[in-house]
């Protein structure tokens, strides 16, 4: 994200005005005792990217133990996926929360999901795939090449995005690609406003999360390659809902038009 100049692995992105759910924090919020801890800064441009030591030695003892365990135990289904290449079945699209982990949750190995995360989980329609293209093409090409069978829109609960779209996010450069991205779900707002309010602002938050995933969903629906393969019963959508608190998922049964636990799936 353009403009933001420190980049560490935690929790929350602050900005004034508003919170969303993610790990950004820019220099200015760094304490000095944190300054003082780094151990690693990297020149980027005009930008400088400070990486806390404390994180850092965290995050290499798990990739040794990540080396000499999982590796380990799994070198051949790496060695085949390096040779024969990868053929994901399904296209995991979440929200770039930390919280929000989709192997963890789906207990999948390497090569099993192409995941394709952003702010919210917001899938532009395809009239404005030139705006943005990053998010498109990752479906276009997980579709149309990699020719997956299902795609997942999982969205999640306290989903800071959704939350967003009722701040009042400050108008300028350091947030221009954040304001320019939470407009995809303008329709999502506008449609919760209309239907619950904002007097209950619990209840505001759940439909509006749930309601963007199936406003995703019809999105999706907008780009050729998907509605070819959706009509030809060569693909499936899903609408998934993660609960950080419970760890549990719901999925959006479309003929009940509600979200119902996953491990009742096939009794639907
Ligand atoms: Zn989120």
């Amino acid at each position: 994200m353009k403009g933001i100049l420190a980049i560490v692995l935690g929790l929350c992105l602050t900005i004034p005005m508003v919170s969303l759910s993610g790990c950004i924090e820019t220099n200015n919020t760094r304490t000095e005792e944190n300054a003082q801890n780094t151990s690693e800064t990297t020149q980027t441009g005009s930008d400088v990217v400070k990486v806390d030591g404390k994180d850092m030695d965290t995050l290499i003892k798990n990739y040794m133990e990540y080396r000499n365990d999982y590796y380990e135990k799994n070198k051949e289904l790496f060695r085949k996926l390096s040779e024969e290449g990868q053929k994901p079945k399904v296209l995991f699209i979440t929200c770039s929360d930390s919280r929000v982990v989709p192997s963890i949750i789906t207990k999948s190995d390497p090569g099993d999901l192409f995941v394709l995360r952003n702010i919210g989980n917001f899938v532009p329609p395809h009239e404005s795939v030139l705006n943005y293209s990053s998010t498109a093409s990752a479906i276009e090409y997980a579709v149309s090449v990699l020719k997956v069978e299902h795609i997942i829109v999982c969205g999640h609960s306290q989903c800071g995005a959704c939350a967003a779209l009722y701040d009042d996010i400050p108008d300028t450069p350091e947030m221009m690609g954040v304001n320019t991205w939470l407009k995809v779900a303008e329709p999502v707002k506008e449609h919760a406003l209309k239907e619950v309010g904002k007097e209950d602002k619990e209840k505001l938050a759940e439909f509006t999360e749930k309601t963007s995933i199936k406003f995703q969903i019809e999105n999706l629906m907008t780009y050729p390659g998907v509605k070819k393969r959706v009509e030809s019963g060569d693909l499936s959508i899903h609408g998934w809902y993660f609960k950080i608190e419970s760890g549990e998922v719901e999925y959006y049964n479309k003929n009940k038009d509600e979200f119902v636990p996953l491990d009742k799936f096939h009794q639907e």
